[in-house]
C-alpha cells in the first residue's frame, strides 16, 4: 500500500491498462513511479535511468523466484 498526503499532486488514473499490464524483471519499464511485487506486495522505486526492472529484492530474500511487477504509483513527466 503506497502512501500519499498531497491529493491535488497525486492523481486518479483513468488508464487502467498502464496500471494492469504485468512486467517481468529484465524488462525495460516504460514508466518511472513505484512498482509492487505480485508475488510479496513489496514496493519498489524505479527511477527514469533504470531501462532493466530488477527482480524483487524481498522476494530474493525469501527465496521467492520468478517474480512479476505492477506499476502503482507513476511520476509525472517533465512539462
Ligand atoms: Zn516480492
Amino acid at each position: 500500500m503506497a502512501w500519499y498526503s498531497d491529493r491535488v499532486k497525486v492523481k486518479e488514473s483513468t488508464n487502467v491498462d498502464k496500471f494492469n499490464k504485468i512486467w517481468k524483471p529484465g524488462e525495460n519499464p516504460v514508466w518511472a513511479g513505484i512498482y509492487r511485487c505480485q508475488s510479496c506486495g513489496y514496493e519498489d522505486v524505479i527511477n527514469r535511468e533504470c531501462t532493466k526492472l530488477p527482480p524483487c529484492s524481498n522476494c530474493e530474500k525469501k527465496n521467492h523466484k520468478n517474480n512479476n511487477w505492477k506499476l502503482l504509483v507513476r511520476a509525472e513527466d517533465a512539462e
